[in-house]
This record gives structure tokens, sequence and C-alpha cells, in this order.
């Protein structure tokens, strides 16, 4: 069976690796705060000092990174994941980052002898849980269909999109899409909540026609009651927003509801709300004086 590597022990990447540990595989895992290993280590995985630590004692090796900064770091420093790639050994790198970043990725692991893989993910910290990701993929095709069984483990669905970025704008569209969808729908609450309507009614009615979904279903009541508790940080989806916009710009396309979008996302960051769930958006929208 092939020794599988994983880097970074956040909110996606503790559930993604701990199912890879349950499901049998033989997991050796790195991530910036050791104690974060300690889980993975408890269930059975080993831990390693350093990126390069992982890849060269791995035939393949998974990471999920908070951004393109980070995925550059853990990838290209010194000791990070290249630095101990080889032999074909594979690099899948699940992080939401920019085309530019996989592509540079993918650069430096063909010259190190690796593959590489890019694979963001669509799902959030419950799918991560159970294992229902929907895996957008693109990169090496041999790598893809040997990480296939460790794929199926993390998600319920993948794809193989082509060339390497075609995973990363597929993610962004994505993502740009639910950050106009999470702020429409706050204004929509604020709205209602305006005009004496009650939250629970207007989720009955949204659930019943057409714009029944469940981000609506999962997030209103939680919204409504102010308990939203992280599981898309609101910082990780106003990066999403960023990296879609400047997307737009490369492509000469105006994308004005994003750009609405991503500016109630960083008031909201401004305001402290980076680290709370992205759906603590509605907070800044249902304060009169903070859009
Ligand atoms: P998270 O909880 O913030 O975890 C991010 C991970 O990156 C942590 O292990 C963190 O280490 C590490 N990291 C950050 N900066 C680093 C650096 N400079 N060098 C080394 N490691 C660094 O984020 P997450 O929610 O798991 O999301 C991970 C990725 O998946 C992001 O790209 C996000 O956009 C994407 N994503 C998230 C969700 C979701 O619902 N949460 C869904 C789909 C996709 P520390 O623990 O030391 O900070």
């Amino acid at each position: 069976m092939a020794r599988l590597g994983f880097l970074g022990l956040g909110i996606m990447g503790t559930p993604m690796a701990l199912n890879l540990v349950r499901a049998g595989h033989d997991v050796t895992v790195w991530t910036r705060s050791p104690q974060k290993c300690v889980p993975l280590a408890e269930a059975g995985a080993r831990a390693a000092d350093t990126p390069a630590g992982v890849t060269s004692s791995c035939d393949m090796t998974f990471a999920m990174l908070a951004d393109p900064e980070a995925a550059r770091a853990v990838g290209l420093d010194a000791d990070g994941a290249v630095a101990g790639l080889g032999d074909g050994r594979g690099y899948c790198d699940m992080s939401t980052v920019d085309a530019d970043t996989s592509r540079t990725l993918a650069v430096a692991v063909a010259r190190a002898g690796g593959r590489f893989l890019e694979a963001p993910v669509s799902g959030t910290k419950q799918p991560a849980e159970q294992g229902t990701l929907v895996i957008l993929a693109a990169g090496d095709r041999s790598l893809y269909d040997e990480s296939g069984p460790a794929l199926d483990t993390m998600g319920k669905k993948r794809v193989f999109l082509g060339e390497v970025g075609a995973g990363a704008h597929m993610k962004l569209v994505v993502n740009m899409i639910m950050g106009g969808m999470m702020t429409a729908f706050s204004e929509g609450l604020a709205l209602a909540s305006d005009t004496g309507l009650a939250v629970p009614d207007l989720l009955e009615v949204l659930a019943a026609g057409a714009l029944a979904n469940p981000m609506f279903a999962a997030k209103g009541p939680l919204m409504a009651a102010g308990k939203t508790a992280p599981a898309f940080p609101l910082k990780h989806m106003q990066k999403d927003l960023r990296l879609a916009l400047a997307l737009g710009d490369a492509q000469a396309r105006a994308l004005p509801t994003a750009a609405a979008a991503n500016a109630v996302f960083l008031r909201a960051r401004a305001s402290g709300l980076g680290d709370s769930d992205f759906a603590a958006v509605h907070e800044v929208v249902a304060d009169r004086d903070g859009v």
C-alpha cells in the first residue's frame, strides 16, 4: 500500500488526514503548529519534523494550507515539500490558491523529479469529517489515477479538469458565486427583519422554491441565532474573492457583484471577524453602519 503524507492540519486538513488514517493508510503528517499533530498521532499517524521529511518518506503527499503564501512556503522553502521529492513521488496540493501558485509549484515539483496534482475541494468542515468533499483535480493524470483510493476516502466525487490551473480556476469560480450568495442572503435576512418578517418564515419560503439550497438551509438558522461556529473561516472566503477578482482582472472580465461582496467581507475582516465562520458576514450587513 502507498505511504501517504499530509501537510497542514487546520479545520479541513485534520479531518481529511484522520480519514486517511482510519481507512488504514500508512500516514505521516507535518503541520506548522506541532501540537496539532497530537490527534493524528493518537489515531496512528507518524509525525515528521519538516515538510521535506514527509515527502521524502512518502509515495504521495497531500497538502491543505491556508492560502497562496502558505502553499508556496510549505512547498518551496529550504526544508519544504519539494526538497524531499524525486523518483516520481507525488505532491497533491488541495489548498485553495490561484493558478499561478499552482503552476509555480508544478514546475518546482517537476524539476525535483516529482509529479504534481492540484486538487482544491468544494465542501466544508462537516463534509471533510464525513469524507464527502467534491475534489477538483488537474495536473498529472497518472498521479490522479494512483491517488484515487486516497481521494475517494476524502471525497464523494472527483473530477479531472486537465492542465494545472484548471482546478484553481474552478474552485475560485465556485467560491466567488458562494461569496455573492452569502452576501445576498445576509441582506435578505436583514431586510426581512427590518420589515418585521420572521426569519424562520423566510427560510421556509426559500426552502420551498427554486432558491432552496443546502447552504441557506444549514447556515440560516445558525445566523438567525447568532451561532456561527467556524467551519469556513471568513478570512479564507475573502481571500477567495480577492483571488477571483484578480482572475477576472486577468481576463478583462468585470465582476461587479463579486467586487461588492469582497468589499463587505473586507469590512467584516476589519471588524475582527476573520477567524469567525464566513456566515458571520451577516453581522456587518445587519449593522446599518457596518457597510
Ligand atoms: P485553517 O484552519 O486556517 O488551516 C490552515 C492551515 O495552514 C493550518 O495548518 C495552518 O497552520 C497552515 N498555515 C497557514 N499559514 C502557514 C504558513 N505560512 N506556513 C505553514 N503553514 C501555514 O484553514 P482550513 O479551513 O483548513 O482551509 C485550508 C484551505 O482549504 C484553505 O485554502 C481554504 O480556503 C480551503 N477550504 C476551506 C474550506 C472550509 O470550509 N474550511 C472548504 C474548502 C476549502 P497553523 O495551524 O499553524 O496556523
